[in-house]
């Protein structure tokens, strides 16, 4: 792990990825089914999911891709997007933080149908050295949340907004640098690495504290199984379907 990455916490928008690597995945197969029906259907059918393609990439998810919508935590600040056009907003600046579910409905190009989409907003005030106060947005997620970078943790807009009101309260960099270290959860090599078992001893259980269901090592004794996303250790209990083997 580089010693920059440890002193920092990316928020980006994992979801979107994993659509586009199915689409990545899924449509060249609908192609070849299409091409089935005969020769032209190909050419037909290539422009058809291109266009598709294109449409689905252009509209939202090639926004996620890019590092501009990342949000980095930092123990001086928070940083709305990476790199060219970012915004630096330092914890010392930053006043009241609220959430808000914004719901837009988008007609589909066919026609037929709406798209109902809900995104969180986070809206925080900053007041700058001239001492006026400004209220900013930022459009959080429109898939309920964001994951840290190559790690587990899993921050919805309430997450979020816990955590920034804990950097800004606190004038101690090294108090916020221990909470931008535990913030993280475990590292997805860690996560992948503690699976290396049987799949009956890796089942999904649920955290009663933060809701997420991840695959747990029941090998490990329970008390070592603390939640991958947020660390707590109330974990929910394995229905055991091989009983002999999970014993
Ligand atoms: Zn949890």
């Amino acid at each position: 792990m580089h010693e920059d990455e440890d002193t920092k916490i990316i928020l980006e928008k994992r979801y979107s990825r994993k659509i586009t690597g199915c689409m990545l995945f899924v449509l060249p197969v609908a192609w070849l089914v299409t091409g089935l029906v005969g020769p032209p259907a190909y050419l037909v059918g290539a422009v058809f999911y291109g266009l598709l393609f294109l449409a689905l990439l252009g509209k939202y998810i090639f926004k996620d891709l890019s590092d501009s919508e990342n949000i980095v935590i930092t123990s001086v600040g928070v940083h709305l997007g990476e790199g060219f056009g970012s915004i630096k907003i330092d914890w010392r600046d930053l006043g009241e933080l609220y959430t808000k579910t914004h719901t837009s409905s988008h007609s589909s190009s066919s026609g037929h149908g709406e798209v109902v989409v809900e995104t969180d907003v986070i809206y925080h005030e900053t007041k700058g050295s001239d001492q006026d106060e400004h209220t900013h947005t930022i459009d959080f997620s429109q898939w309920g949340g964001r994951f840290v970078k190559d790690h587990m943790a899993f921050y919805t807009a309430a997450r979020v907004i816990e955590m920034f009101k804990k950097l800004r309260d606190t004038t101690s960099v090294k108090e916020r640098l221990e909470l931008i270290k535990n913030g993280k959860g475990m590292s997805i090599a860690e996560y992948k690495e503690n699976l290396q078992v049987p799949f009956w001893n890796r089942p999904y259980l649920t955290c009663y504290d933060c809701g997420s269901e991840l695959r747990y090592n029941t090998k490990l004794p329970q008390s070592k199984r603390t939640c991958p996303s947020c660390g707590s250790k109330e974990i929910s209990e394995p229905i055991k379907i091989f009983p002999d083997k999970q014993a």
